[in-house]
C-alpha cells in the first residue's frame, strides 16, 4: 500500500473498530486516489481525506414498535450524514437484519462519490435499521416505519437530508414513512423523501432507474470497447428492484438473461428468463424465486448454489455486498465472462476486483453504474420543487443522458491519470475531485 494513504487507513481502522465493510470501502477508494494525491498536494495539506473519512454527523436511535401479538419489539435505527459539500445529504434507507453502523457507513461513504458523479447537487448519506420486513404483516411494517420516522424526522428535510429506498425499503415503506413525516410536521413537504408513489410526488421511471441505468452504463462501456449487449448470455444475482429492471433493459437490448436469484438459491432458464413471472412472484406475491420453476418446468432451481458457477458473457451482481469473492470471480473468468456490471453496492470484494482487472475484464463499478437510481431521485426532487411532473419518456431520456455522461467522465478520468479502461479508478477519481474542490472552496 502506498505510504500516502496508509495513515488514513490506520485512522479509519482505529476509529471504527470492527466495521469491516467501511474499512474495505475506504481502502478501495483511497487506493485509486494515490495518483491524485501525489499530484495535488493541496488536498493532503488541507486535510481533505481526514475530513472525508469522518462522517459529518451520525445518528443512532431506538425504534420501538408493537407486533401483531401485542409484544414490544425494539430495533436499532441509523442515519449517517456523511458529506454535504455539494448538496443536501442524499442516500437510501436499508431495512435488513444484517444492518449495523459499519454497513451504513460503507454505503454512505460510497454515496458521496456516486452522487458527485451524477453531476447533480447532492451530498452523501445513508440510513436504515436492523429490521427484517420479511415475514412481517402489512400492519407491522407500517408501525415500524412510523416509529422509525418519529425519530428520523427531526434530522431530515428537503434542503437538509433526503432519504430514499434501498434493500427492504420500496414504495410501500416510503409511503408509510412519508405519511408519518407529514403527520408530525403538519405540512406537505414531499421533497423530503424520494421513491414516492406517482400520485403524490413520485417520479415516473424512479422504480426502473437503477436497473435501467446499469444497462445504459454497460452499453456505453461495451461500445467504447467495440462490443454490444445483443445476443450476450447474462447472469444476474438478486431478484429485487435493481435486478428486475436490469434484466428488463438487458432483454430490451437483445441479451439472453439465463439466471436470477434470491438469498435462498438461484433459477436457471436456458431459454431465457421470463421476467413477467419473476415480477409476479417478487413484486406482487412477495414470494421466493424458487416458485419460478412451477410456471416454467424447463427451468431448474438450485437451493443455496453459487450463481457465479453458471457460464456467461456478462455478469450483473444486483443483490448485495461481497457477493463475488475471489473464488467466484475466478470461476466467472474461467468460464469466459468478459464484462461485469455492478448493480449492488460493493458486490465484488477487493480481491475479486483485482482478479477482474488482472484478466482485462471490463468492470463497470457500482458507484458509477448504479448511480441511475439516485440521479432519478434528484430528478424527483427537481419535479417536487417545480411542482410539476415530467413524462416517462422525458425522465428516461434524462437518465440515459446522465448515465452516458457518467461513463464518459469515468473514461476520461481513467485516461487522464494513466489508467485507461480502469473505470473503477476513473469513477473514484472523478467523484472525488468535484467533492474535494468544493470542500477546498468552502474552507475548513
Ligand atoms: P431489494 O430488497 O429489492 O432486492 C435485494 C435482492 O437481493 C433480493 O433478491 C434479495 O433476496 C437479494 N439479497 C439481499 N441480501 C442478500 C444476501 N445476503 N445474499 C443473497 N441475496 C441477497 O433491493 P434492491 O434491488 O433495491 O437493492 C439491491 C442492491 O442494489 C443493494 O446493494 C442496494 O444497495 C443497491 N442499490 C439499490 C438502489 C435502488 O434504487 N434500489 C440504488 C443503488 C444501489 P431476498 O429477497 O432473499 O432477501
Amino acid at each position: 500500500m502506498s505510504p500516502i494513504i496508509e495513515k488514513y487507513i490506520e485512522i479509519v481502522k482505529k476509529r471504527n473498530p470492527g466495521e469491516i465493510e467501511f474499512h474495505e470501502a475506504v481502502e478501495e477508494v483511497l487506493e485509486s486516489l494515490v495518483p491524485v494525491l501525489e499530484k495535488h498536494h493541496e488536498f493532503v495539506e488541507n486535510g481533505i481525506i481526514e475530513r472525508l473519512i469522518e462522517p459529518e454527523r451520525q445518528i443512532t436511535f431506538a425504534v420501538p414498535w408493537i407486533d401483531d401479538n401485542g409484544k414490544v419489539q425494539v430495533n436499532r435505527g441509523f442515519r449517517v450524514q456523511f458529506n454535504s459539500a455539494i448538496g443536501p445529504y442524499k442516500g437510501g434507507l436499508r431495512f435488513h437484519p444484517s444492518v449495523y453502523i459499519g454497513i451504513i457507513k460503507f454505503l454512505g461513504f460510497e454515496q458521496i462519490f456516486k452522487n458527485s458523479l451524477t453531476g447533480l447537487p447532492i451530498g452523501g448519506g445513508k440510513g436504515g435499521a436492523d429490521f427484517d420486513p420479511k415475514g412481517k404483516s402489512e400492519r407491522e411494517v407500517m408501525r415500524f416505519c412510523q416509529s422509525f420516522m418519529t425519530e428520523l424526522q427531526r434530522h431530515i428535510g428537503p434542503d437538509i437530508d433526503v432519504p430514499a429506498g434501498d434493500i427492504g425499503v420500496g414504495g410501500r415503506e416510503i409511503g408509510y414513512l412519508f405519511g408519518q413525516y407529514k403527520r408530525i410536521k403538519g405540512n406537505f413537504q414531499n421533497g423530503v423523501l424520494t421513491g414516492k408513489g406517482i400520485g403524490w410526488g413520485g417520479s415516473l421511471v424512479r422504480t426502473q432507474a437503477t436497473g435501467y441505468g446499469i444497462i445504459y452504463f454497460v452499453r456505453e462501456m461495451l461500445k467504447a470497447n467495440n462490443e454490444t449487449i445483443k445476443n450476450k448470455k447474462v447472469v444476474i444475482s438478486g431478484s429485487g428492484n435493481v435486478a428486475i429492471y436490469a434484466c428488463e433493459k438487458a432483454q430490451y437490448y437483445g441479451a439472453k438473461v439465463v439466471a436470477m436469484s434470491d438469498s435462498n438459491g438461484y433459477i436457471l432458464d436456458e431459454d431465457g428468463i421470463k421476467l413477467d413471472t419473476v415480477k409476479k412472484i417478487k413484486e406482487v406475491e412477495r414470494k421466493r424465486i424458487k416458485e419460478y420453476v412451477k410456471y416454467h418446468t424447463n427451468a431448474k432451481y438450485v437451493e443455496g448454489g453459487c450463481i457465479w458457477e453458471i457460464p456467461c458473457d456478462i455478469a450483473l451482481p444486483c443483490a448485495t455486498q461481497n457477493d463475488i469473492n475471489a473464488e467466484s470471480a475466478q470461476k466467472l473468468i474461467d468460464n469466459g465472462v468478459f464484462a461485469v456490471g455492478e448493480g449492488a453496492n460493493m458486490p465484488s470484494t477487493i480481491e475479486a476486483i483485482k482478479l477482474f482487472q488482472k484478466n482485462n475484464i471490463l468492470l463497470a463499478p457500482a458507484k458509477a453504474a448504479n448511480a441511475g437510481g439516485v440521479a432519478t431521485s434528484a430528478l424527483e426532487m427537481s419535479q417536487n420543487s417545480m411542482r410539476l411532473s415530467w413524462t416517462a419518456e422525458e425522465v428516461d431520456a434524462k437518465l440515459d443522458g446522465i448515465m452516458t455522461n457518467i461513463f464518459k467522465t469515468c473514461d476520461k478520468a481513467s485516461k487522464e491519470y494513466g489508467m485507461p479502461k480502469n473505470y473503477v479508478a476513473g469513477a473514484n477519481i472523478a467523484g472525488f475531485l468535484k467533492v474535494a474542490n468544493a470542500m477546498m472552496a468552502q474552507g475548513v
